[in-house]
């Protein structure tokens, strides 16, 4: 288990105005909570998240979601205010001593498994927009080796809350799940995947988005863990005809 730094994640923007209560926790209103649904994610392999300023103020941020569900990982706040002061972000120390730190990007080797005698790993996930990643590669450059997922890894996102970039991008958690199990920590790597398929669950019901979150449904891993989940959550909901 790694030390934690406390990161203060602010509450997004959007909840702060939103004006309706939200969990402080997951950011969704009460109706749509996921806290506690799926237990905590943990495993021996080292995680660090390094979270965008901007990606933090957004609640459908998975960056967020592994920093709430995985308790051992290392969640950290990127920002550079000016271009003429250098950025906050990574601590020099943020990988355990006697860790590889491998920095998930697609301009990376494709990843595999630690050979014997080697180091062992210390994942680093960049969470943002492709241009915000690419500026945190930069900054993080020297204090690791970059990585990316192998061709034969999943390239279909499921992050059906946000337009994906083209074919193969995936979301934070999402790349996180799969290095987990190239790096033979299936547990872990499932328990992750159901919290992100959780999160994007609900988030479409949040969103009034019904009929995609049943769609959403059919191909996904809570049919068999969570198969009443959508009663679930509609029996939170206001009672037809009561006021
Ligand atoms: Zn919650």
């Amino acid at each position: 288990m790694i030390r934690r730094r406390p990161l203060g994640l602010p509450m997004p923007r959007s909840v702060v105005h939103a004006g309706a209560p939200r969990c402080p926790s997951c950011a969704l209103a009460p109706r749509w909570c996921i806290c506690g649904l799926v237990a905590p994610v943990t495993t021996a392999i080292p995680v660090l998240v390094l979270i965008h300023r901007q990606e933090l103020a957004k609640p459908s941020s998975t960056g967020s979601l592994v920093a709430r569900v995985m308790p051992g990982a290392g969640v950290h706040a990127y920002s550079r205010i000016s271009r003429h002061l250098p950025p906050t972000g990574l601590p020099d120390d943020a990988a355990p001593p006697g860790h590889e730190l491998l920095v998930l990007h697609p301009a990376g080797a494709a990843l595999e498994p630690a050979a014997a005698g080697s180091p062992p790993p210390c994942l680093l996930l960049l969470d943002g927009t492709w241009r915000q990643a690419a500026e945190m590669l930069r900054a993080v450059e020297g204090l690791g080796r970059c990585v990316r997922l192998p061709a034969h890894a999943p390239r279909a996102s499921r992050f059906w809350v946000r337009q994906q970039r083209a074919a193969g991008c995936l979301a934070t958690a999402e790349t996180l799940a799969i290095a987990l199990d190239l790096l033979g920590d299936a547990a872990a790597a499932g328990g992750l995947r159901l919290h992100f398929e959780l999160h994007v669950l609900a988030t479409l019901l949040s969103r009034g988005k019904r009929e995609e979150a049943e769609r959403f449904l059919v191909d996904s891993p809570l049919l068999a863990s969570h198969p009443g989940i959508l009663d679930h959550f509609a029996g939170r909901g206001p009672t037809p005809g009561r006021p």
